[in-house]
């Protein structure tokens, strides 16, 4: 058992100046209060509080934190009270003791939701004081290290899957890889027993000969580096049984195959030491490209750096490497932590506060999100692995979900700097805006005062923010150009009978039409006009009942016109009834990729979105439509077919079309001098796969050397 003295021994080591009468005094009180106490392991109650100061010790943290480590079960456990702990330690120690307290009291059961308001809890611990979290995981490594004395086989497992899931998350979220990996073993040991046992004696049994492996490893790096006149240590690690399981199972290996169970580490003096060494190391053994990272240019969220990089051993087996300075090796031991070394009553400095400002942030954003699923959702930390961090050009941290976009960073920024945003430069260099983003890119968008979303956004945008803002703003833009082209409409329809538009439009008697119409307003009355819904003429013919109104739209377009929205099957996105036909040059069927064209008075006009006339038409009048599910009818389309001339080929084609349940619409056949035959049939069809099926019956007949669905 640790003794209070070996913890007042470790702090001084830290920081000789460190205040410890606040440690001797918090000792003597948890003796107090938690006398007569046991621990399930028959030990003195005191002990485990001592335990949980020793870690913190060799955490390096400050000496409140250390006090707060021995007090941090007396409120919840013993008579002491909040005003005591108060008067004798002051408000700082409280805070942390009472943040631990409130922690304790979150007992965990299978429930989803119980496990999310686990990790809420926990992230709004983190802002409030980082420190409370890390003595809770503290806590949670000595009460792991004696699991075995709980009586209740499913008791010891609800506590190892607790610990799996959220405390070995945080742990290495913050940084504190020791603490991650020593959680995990000793769950997965409760979790798994067999696979644990099984990588157990496995690492264990070859102990010899991996140990010569390993050695031999160490020294060929060792003596690399040393030989090109640059210090360095060199150590070989054995990996977590749990990340060893966790490889097993995602890469489907057997244990036989795990090649990296050992880590090596290398660690030099500078950073350019690091990237000479992992030179020197690439020259040698040649390196796995996708599994080498960065970490020194671009830092985990939590401040790690290093070089990772796997290389193919001397045997031919994989070995990977860690290369790092020795300041880099301080702060992958304790993490986060690291930012409290020497920090005996200072105040945490700047860039330490940075590294919180994910958290801050965090909280601010979803502090009034009262459903813990909600909460998790938005929350999304690496906890959970489908997201993305990075960083903003001043250095702040973002996350998103992964395969988010510039525009999603653009909008979780601001709505405006999403609106505007027009490009984006990716780690310095411009990128689409439909890139990517990757952990540890340094995002910088670009924007242009009065630039606007655009609606292809939506189709790679996964942020919930950004697809409602571009949703949002698209259907105001719609709204406005259907007014402009309403008034645009009226106008012209108005002049023809000499009334004027603007006048009329601000009387009452228009409010009365507009209403007698079912609008709410003249507006809505003059949108609609501009969508398509009803005609300027209607108004007239309201205005002036007498009048004999023109209204036949030319005959061709009219025979294509269909009354109701359901009898086309196109949906036109905000717009519940309105006038559809289909462009005769580009024939759409169901499946075509479609966009739709407002045209004045005869509602919208559909055209394939490849159509040459589409492309030549004013995208100020496109509006936004696809398919509906339920299509009602055929739909005629143009084919051709080229064959040699032989007698019964088109009735051979004729027969094969009918087979597959297409109508013929139309026939003409042409014969040219060679002999060759060109056939142009008009059919009808329900979709393109329908048009697709007598396509590639047709290429099957005798004879045929072509067969194309017409563009125009
Ligand atoms: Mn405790």
């Amino acid at each position: 058992m640790i003794r209070i003295n070996d913890i007042l021994d470790k702090i001084i080591e830290n920081n000789p100046d460190a205040e410890l009468d606040i440690i001797d005094k918090a000792y003597i009180y948890s003796a107090r209060v938690h006398e007569g106490q046991v621990r399930l392991s028959g030990e003195p109650y005191l002990s485990h509080p001592l335990e949980v100061a020793g870690i913190l010790a060799d955490m390096k943290l400050d000496a409140v934190s250390i006090a707060a480590a021995l007090l941090h079960d007396v409120i919840e456990d013993t008579n002491a009270t909040t005003e005591e702990i108060e008067e004798l330690f002051g408000p700082e120690v409280l805070h942390i003791v009472s943040g631990v307290t409130k922690l304790s009291v979150l007992k965990l059961n299978d429930s989803h939701a119980r496990y999310a308001e686990s990790i809420r809890k926990m992230i709004l611990a983190m802002a409030d004081d980082i420190r409370v979290v890390l003595i809770k995981l503290a806590d949670r490594l000595h009460n792991m290290r004696t699991l075995q004395f709980h009586k209740k086989e499913s008791k010891k497992r609800e506590i190892a899957r607790e610990t799996v899931d959220i405390y070995a998350p945080i742990a290495s979220r913050l940084g504190i890889y020791w603490i991650k990996k020593e959680l995990e073993d000793m769950s997965m040991a409760y979790l798994y027993p067999d696979e644990y046992n099984k990588i157990k004696n496995y690492v264990s049994k070859n102990t010899k000969d991996r140990e010569d492996y390993v050695k031999t490893v160490i020294q060929n790096i060792y003596n690399l580096v040393t030989k090109n006149n640059l210090e360095c240590k060199v150590t070989g690690r054995n990996k977590g049984f749990y990340s060893i399981y966790k490889k097993m199972i995602e890469q489907n290996l057997e244990l036989e195959d795990v090649y990296d169970i050992t880590a090596f580490r290398v660690i030099v003096n500078t950073i350019p030491d690091c990237y000479k060494v992992l030179g020197l190391i690439h020259a040698l053994w040649k390196p796995i490209d996708i599994k080498f990272k960065d970490y020194i240019a671009r830092p985990k969220p939590n401040m790690y750096q290093a070089l990772h990089t796997t290389v193919i051993g001397p045997s031919g087996e994989r070995i990977e490497i860690q290369i790092r300075t020795h300041g880099m090796d301080k702060v992958a031991k304790v993490g986060i932590a690291a930012h409290w070394s020497y920090k005996e009553g200072l105040k945490v400095d700047e860039k330490t506060s940075n590294a919180f400002a994910w958290i801050q942030n965090l909280v601010e954003n979803q502090k009034n999100i009262l459903d813990p699923d909600e909460f998790l959702d938005n929350v999304r930390i690496d906890l959970f692995p489908d997201e993305v961090y990075v960083f903003s050009p001043t250095g702040e941290i973002k996350t998103l979900a992964k395969g988010a976009t510039p525009v999603d960073f653009a909008y979780m920024i601001h709505t405006e700097v999403g609106d505007q945003c027009t490009g984006a430069k990716v780690n310095g260099h411009i990128v689409p805006l439909k890139y990517k983003l990757q952990t540890g890119d340094i995002v910088e968008i670009l924007t242009l005062k009065g630039h606007h979303p655009s609606r292809d956004w939506l189709n790679f945008v996964k942020t919930v923010k950004a697809r409602s803002r571009i949703r949002q703003w698209i259907k105001v833009q719609e709204m406005a150009r259907s007014i402009s082209l309403g008034r645009e409409i009226c106008e012209k329809a108005f002049r023809r009978y000499k009334l004027n538009f603007y006048k009329i439009a601000k009387s009452e008697e228009m409010e009365h039409i507009a209403t007698d119409l079912n609008f709410k307003t003249t507006e809505d009355l003059i949108a609609s006009i501009g969508f398509g819904k009803i005609t300027a003429t209607q108004v007239i013919g309201k205005l002036i009942p007498d009048t004999e109104t023109e209204e036949a739209p030319p005959e061709e377009i009219a025979a294509h016109v269909h009354k109701k929205k359901t009898a086309t099957g196109i949906l036109v996105k905000g717009v519940d009834d309105i006038l559809i036909k289909f462009g005769k040059c580009c024939q759409p069927v169901p499946g075509d990729p479609i966009t739709g064209y407002i045209t004045q008075g005869y509602g919208v006009t559909i055209h394939r979105t490849n159509c040459v006339n589409a492309l030549k038409m004013n995208p100020e009048r496109r509006i936004s439509v696809e398919w509906s599910t339920e299509i009602p009818e055929a739909y005629p389309v143009k084919i051709v077919t080229y064959s040699t001339d032989r007698i019964g080929s088109l009735a051979d084609l004729a027969s094969n079309i009918s087979k597959k349940n297409a109508n013929i619409l139309n026939v003409n056949t042409r014969t040219e001098d060679n002999g060759s035959v060109t056939s142009y049939f008009t059919i009808s069809v329900k979709d393109i796969n329908h048009l697709e099926s007598v396509l590639s019956a047709l290429k099957r007949v005798e004879g045929i050397q072509d067969v194309k669905r017409i563009d125009r």
